[in-house]
């Protein structure tokens, strides 16, 4: 298993984490990290739970009252039929879910349906759970969402589960209610499972959340997973959880928690509790203040970087995934085996922006690139004064 690990690689988003350290003064568009302040509902009761000592070890797939408010979550908000608490397991993040879920799942060989472009964790969990993802590309022309048709035609004898990720990241794209109900539909007739990720379930724009899970006879063949760390703006912070009506895979997921992390962390787990007893109403201060951040990206762009870049903002999630014009960057100089690394590279060293090149989401995304607009109006701004005059120096030939 070790040399195993030589194998599977390391996301471009972690890389140019890395590489940002090294980078003075920069502006950090590059993770999908926002800039809120976490809740004060959630700082408060983590520093009661510290003052009340709860310090110790607790029960492996999370405290009863977190369980139960996240089971009471997803039944009235997401609509999914959650029996008891025990079908909900809390994580460190979603990341942790969706490595317990598919380890969970996945025996060697299994095929996993991913899009694409696909948040790059994703591909590289499937490989450690023994399984192979099979990415089907999202069609920017279809506002970067499948046609269906060419998911049923990836399908193999092979193919064990169906992994939706709406909104997407990085792209954004929303699967609206009649492609999920087919997808529902295609997961019944061939005995799917599905998992879905749905970290971005309160950064939609334009349409609506709706979770495949809650669509009739899915729960049972549907994982939902869900994350803290964007909603209640608490990345580092690490509470995720998923529900799993199946028995038998639960005690699988029980034993894949207990033996990756023992417990999450005790004081993010009541900070979590207290996050979702208080008021909700910063989900939708948050949505708003990340619409008017997503605008002022784009329109931005125009100005920056008039004609580098081209794409239209995404009805969801918090990037703007876009093309950049090769003709511009071939005459620029910008060149090399990737045009989204050389490009990405270049805004890095050149203009001190951090970025992750399309490259890193899918084969067929390269000469796209990542930036992330959740970050403060004064980092976007700066980081858009800084492409301009970035690019403004670069000679044309
Ligand atoms: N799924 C998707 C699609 C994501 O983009 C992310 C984070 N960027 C996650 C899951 C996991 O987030 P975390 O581990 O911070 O909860």
């Amino acid at each position: 298993m070790g040399s195993f690990y030589d194998s599977v690689p390391v996301s471009a988003i972690v890389r140019i984490r890395d590489m940002m350290y090294s980078v003075k003064d920069p502006f950090r568009l590059d993770q999908g990290d926002v800039s809120f302040d976490a809740p004060e509902t959630f700082k408060q009761a983590v520093a009661k739970a510290m003052a009340d000592n709860r310090t110790h070890y607790l029960p492996t797939t999370g405290i009863p009252p977190l369980r139960k408010a996240f089971a009471e979550k997803m039944r009235t908000k997401n609509h999914i039929p959650v029996g008891s608490d025990d079908e909900v397991m809390v994580t460190n993040g979603g990341t942790h879910g969706l490595y317990a879920v598919f380890h969970a799942l996945l025996d060697p060989g299994d095929e996993v349906i991913v899009p694409e472009p696909e948040w790059p964790p994703t591909m590289a969990i499937v490989q450690t759970a023994g399984g192979r993802g099979v990415q089907v590309p999202l069609r920017e022309e279809l506002g970067w969402r499948w046609n269906i048709d060419e998911v049923e035609r990836a399908i193999t004898p092979k193919t064990k589960v169906l992994y939706l990720n709406s909104p997407n990241n990085p792209s954004g794209g929303i699967l609206t209610r009649p492609e999920l109900e087919r997808l529902a539909q295609i997961a019944r007739d061939r005995n799917l499972w599905v998992v879905s990720d749905e970290a971005y379930e309160d950064v939609i724009f334009n349409g609506e959340h709706i979770s495949i899970a809650s669509l009739p006879g899915m729960y049972e063949r549907t994982i939902p997973v869900y994350t803290m760390s964007k909603t209640y703006a608490v990345t580092g912070v690490r509470v995720g959880y998923f529900a799993m009506k199946d028995a038998k895979l639960r005690e699988r997921a029980l034993k894949i928690i207990l033996y990756t992390t023992s417990n999450v962390s005790s004081i993010a787990q009541y900070g979590a509790v207290g996050a979702l007893e208080g008021s909700q109403q910063c989900i939708a201060d948050f949505r708003t203040e990340l619409k008017y951040r997503r605008d002022m990206f784009y329109t931005g762009l125009q100005e920056a970087a008039p004609g580098v870049f081209s794409g239209t903002p995404p009805d969801g999630a918090f990037y703007a995934f876009v093309k950049i014009n090769a003709e511009w960057a071939k005459n620029a100089g910008i060149t090399g085996d990737s045009l989204s690394w050389a490009m990405a590279e270049y805004l890095i060293k050149h203009g001190r922006i951090g970025c992750v090149p399309g490259l890193d989401f899918g084969p067929s995304c390269e000469g796209y690139i990542r930036f992330c607009t959740c970050r403060s109006r004064e980092e976007l701004t700066g980081a858009l004064a800084s492409m301009k005059e970035t690019l403004s120096r670069v000679p044309a030939r």
